[in-house]
């Protein structure tokens, strides 16, 4: 009898383990509690794969041999709980996926900057002339990829959430880009619970494999205290030189420092600029020294790469009010390094789903920076009760449109409005995308 694969989710990376699974000879199902997008039902009709949607029907999933959870889909409701009571092993996309594929895997992981690290690593072995597929949370799935192509090397941003079902998966390089508090919800509000999840990015690595991570970031540092890691680490910072291989910074250049070679870099030259984009820079850097790229290749990538629409995005100057889009940041350390970047006053555009954000963090740079708040959210008591002793505007909007008017009106020449909300976009928008683009258009049409 084949076994059977039961795949919970048809988003993007359901979807494309249907397709892995199925190409691979498997018993395929795959449920959706939701609607299934269009995209996907034709691609799951293309490859005959037996779906169902608005429903998880007990009969057709408990039968697996294995089951394929999509990273949306929380660890505790029902039917995930009767699965791991009947003893079926539940796994992620990623997990599946690398079974398949003998490729090099590049795998980046932190609570900020994946996206950004993993595009910029990408950029830079593109570059290069490597033959490099670019997948995780990023455009097309993994497993999609590894069904169809035929990539040496594959850079992959990886989530909590899909390292949270990776158990026998490598990475033959891991970066590890920092760990603060994000997705408590899913983890029993307890952030230890989270941090484990982020080391798994380690796991199965041997003394052949490269760990490339954040010295910095004090819960990382500690972590590695009691960790004992087999893979040979490439530690970087913007605080502290060393003599060990990795990256640092003195006065306004990073030293690489990778097989024995040195090389540097000045800031002025990186095309993504701000504190954050230091740190994102020298773990791509790393990482592509580490498959021999040469310097000169990769100091042009770091310095011709073209920046990410929704993070620090610059959108336009109207009446010399500079307004900047960075709707991706939907945590309070992402804001933190927006709010730093920004040298102008700032009107400051945040709020939206809280997922248990402490506002502490921000209230120096903010009380330094910030000359009024727009809240862009439904419920904004959190954002008033941490920050109305220091801001004296703050005013609520419930729509793009209107934060953006609301600016124009607070507005002054040389300040910037600056869209990084800090929270996730769900009660407004149907995704930060969409938060993103709307904030883009409107101002547009001031
Ligand atoms: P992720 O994929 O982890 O969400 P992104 O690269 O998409 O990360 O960036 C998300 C947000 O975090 C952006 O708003 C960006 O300004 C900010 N950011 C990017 N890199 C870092 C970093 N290394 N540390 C903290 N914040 C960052």
């Amino acid at each position: 009898m084949k076994k059977r694969i039961v795949i919970l989710g048809a988003g993007e990376s359901g979807t494309g383990a249907a397709v892995l699974a199925k190409l691979k000879g498997f018993d395929v199902f795959i449920s959706d509690k939701g609607k299934i997008e269009t995209k996907y039902k034709n691609v799951l009709s293309q490859f005959e794969i037996e779906y169902e949607e608005e429903k998880h029907s007990d009969t057709l999933i408990s039968n697996a041999n294995e089951i394929i959870k999509s990273p949306g889909i929380p660890d505790n409701i029902p039917i995930i709980n009767k699965l791991k009571k009947k003893g079926i092993k539940i796994i992620s996309e990623i997990e599946f996926a690398g079974r398949f594929s003998n490729a090099k895997k590049i795998c980046v992981t932190g609570s900020n900057g994946k996206t950004t690290t993993t595009m910029l690593t990408y950029h830079i072995l593109k570059n290069a002339g490597f033959n490099v597929g670019l997948a995780g949370n990023i455009g097309k799935s993994f497993a999609f990829q590894v069904a169809h192509n035929d990539f040496d090397l594959y850079v992959l941003e990886i989530s909590s959430f899909q390292l949270d079902g990776m158990f026998d998966f490598k990475a033959d390089a891991a970066i590890l880009m920092n760990i603060t508090p994000d997705h408590l919800d899913r983890y029993n509000n307890d952030f230890k619970n989270y941090i484990n999840s982020k080391l798994r990015i380690v796991q199965n690595q041997t003394s052949k494999d490269v760990f490339i991570y954040c010295v910095d970031d004090s819960v990382i540092e500690n972590e590695l205290k009691k960790k004992v890691i087999k893979a040979k680490q490439y530690p970087f910072s913007i605080k502290k030189q060393f003599k060990k291989e990795g990256a640092y910074l003195t006065n306004n250049e990073i030293t690489f420092n990778i097989k024995q070679k040195q090389f540097k870099m000045t800031l002025e030259n990186l095309a993504l600029q701000g504190k954050h984009n230091i740190y994102n820079s020298m773990a791509a850097g790393i990482a592509a020294r580490i498959f021999d790229i040469r310097k000169d290749t990769i100091k042009e990538s770091l310095s011709n790469f073209q920046n990410i629409e929704h993070r620090l995005e610059f959108v336009g100057k109207v009446h010399g009010i500079e307004f900047i889009n960075d709707s991706k940041a939907t945590n309070v350390n992402s804001t933190w390094y927006a709010l730093e970047s920004v040298n102008n006053p700032i009107i400051w555009v945040v709020g939206g789903i809280d997922k248990g954000n402490d506002y502490k963090i921000l209230k120096d740079l903010v009380v330094k920076k910030v000359k009024a708040i727009i809240c862009l959210g439904l419920d904004n008591q959190k954002i008033y009760n941490a920050f109305a002793d220091f801001v004296e505007t703050i005013v609520e909007t419930k729509s793009a449109e209107d934060a953006v008017e609301e600016a124009l009106k607070l507005g002054e020449k040389n300040d910037t409005v600056l869209l990084s909300p800090a929270c996730a976009s769900f009660d407004l928008f149907n995704n930060y995308e969409d938060r993103g683009r709307k904030f883009k258009e409107a101002v547009k049409k001031l």
